[in-house]
């Protein structure tokens, strides 16, 4: 016999990768109910759901069946099937994020005009269905070089993002409708992720930086609390908030910004679900960004997202040159580090560049946390 859940909501998460596998496992700890929705029998959540439904979250049919008997559907994932989505809202499920938000976001041209029509500071862009058109507007002069190339759908992870900086690199644009901007004079990376519920409470979590791959377009390093002055914080903590106010947003948000050499903050993009960004609030919050979507879900009195220790998160990546099962390389020595948790998320097959799992280092000083994110980085190697 199945033991009496805390909550008698049943949840439903859509889909079952490494996001969606730290979810389950805060509502594993609730004592709630969770099913899966996912197109793979050995993705990240299977281990840490109730029940897992093996479907395409991009299809209408596989999303509503599993929709229709659950009454909170959370997505970890925005390629999700959103014509579905609002059947599900008007049969009465509660979403997060709401298909209207969802919508929004999957269009990065859409989000631009939403982020501007309502003042908030982004890079200035154009919008354009296909490369020629954006090869003739660099010779009439309405865009200049360089400027950053975005498909408007379907990116992820930096996939669908070209950064052109001379006029050899026209000839490789990607072919598809696209969002044109400015390349911005980036001083630091920042995030900083909101949560919400339906009652309007809101919350921050502290902003954090982050650095790139350069290239790869994936985090190499994050570090929380950022190495900024209190006013930018404060700054980029109000501009999530309205963000998340302007929107309606219920659940949880993650706001990327740039801020530039010349001190502006600029949004980059948003992202209504948990986030990469919040990995370390596992470890370096008193509410993880998991139980905070929770708490916001079931619309329940939103925790403290107060840091008790300095963190650095660094992406555990499949080696380039490497496909296959997975072998965690010097995974023994690593836990010789102080102050390191691992979370290695169960992928069957490791890939260059794949995100096979994330460590985040905790230390009171965080300068010695970057520095043992060093060593970590140079001893761990996810091969096959
Ligand atoms: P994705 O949705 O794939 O994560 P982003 O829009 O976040 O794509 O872009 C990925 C990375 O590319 C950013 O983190 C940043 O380093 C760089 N980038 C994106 N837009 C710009 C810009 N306008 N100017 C400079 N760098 C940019």
């Amino acid at each position: 016999m199945k033991s009496q859940k805390t909550l008698n909501t049943s949840l439903g998460i859509i889909s079952g990768g490494q996001l969606g596998k730290m979810l389950s496992i805060a509502a594993q700890n609730w004592n709630v109910n969770t099913a899966i929705l996912d197109p793979e029998e050995s993705c990240p959540a299977a281990q840490s759901c109730d029940e897992l439904y093996i479907g395409d979250y991009k299809d209408y049919d596989n999303v509503f069946a599993f929709g229709k008997s659950i009454e909170i559907i959370i997505l970890e994932i925005e390629h999700v099937n959103v014509d579905a989505l609002y059947a599900l809202q008007a049969a009465g499920k509660r979403i997060y994020p709401s298909p209207q938000i969802l919508q929004m976001v999957q269009d990065k041209g859409l989000q631009k005009q939403f982020l501007t029509k309502h003042d908030f500071k982004t890079s200035d862009f154009h919008l354009y269905e296909t490369s020629e058109e954006i090869k003739e507007a660099c010779s009439n002069g309405t865009i200049n070089i360089p400027f950053v190339q975005k498909t408007r759908t379907m990116g992820y992870d930096g996939m669908g993002v070209k950064i052109v900086r001379s006029e050899s690199d026209l000839e490789s644009l990607l072919a598809a409708p696209s969002v044109v901007e400015d390349l911005v004079d980036i001083d630091k990376e920042l995030a900083v992720i909101v949560a919400r519920n339906a009652s309007g409470h809101l919350k921050c979590f502290p902003v954090v930086e982050m650095t790139f791959i350069e290239g790869a377009n994936l985090v190499d390093q994050l570090i929380c609390p950022a190495d900024i002055s209190s006013d930018i914080a404060k700054h980029a903590e109000t501009l999530a908030s309205n963000i998340a106010n302007t929107s309606n947003l219920e659940g949880i948000l993650a706001v990327e910004m740039f801020l530039t050499k010349s001190g502006e903050i600029l949004v980059n993009e948003i992202a209504p679900r948990p986030h990469n960004s919040g990995h370390h609030t596992i470890e370096a919050c008193i509410t993880s960004q998991y139980e905070q979507l929770l708490r916001a879900a079931f619309n329940l009195p939103l925790g403290s997202t107060d840091v008790k220790i300095p963190a650095v998160m660094i992406n555990i990546l499949g080696e380039d040159g490497y496909v296959g099962q997975p072998n965690y390389e010097g995974l023994e020595e690593s836990m010789t580090l102080e102050g390191v948790s691992f979370h290695i998320y169960g992928k069957q097959e490791t890939r260059p560049k794949r995100k096979m799992g994330h460590a985040t280092i905790v230390n009171k000083d965080k300068s010695k946390a970057i520095e043992i994110a060093n060593t970590l980085k140079s001893t761990l190697k996810v091969t096959a």
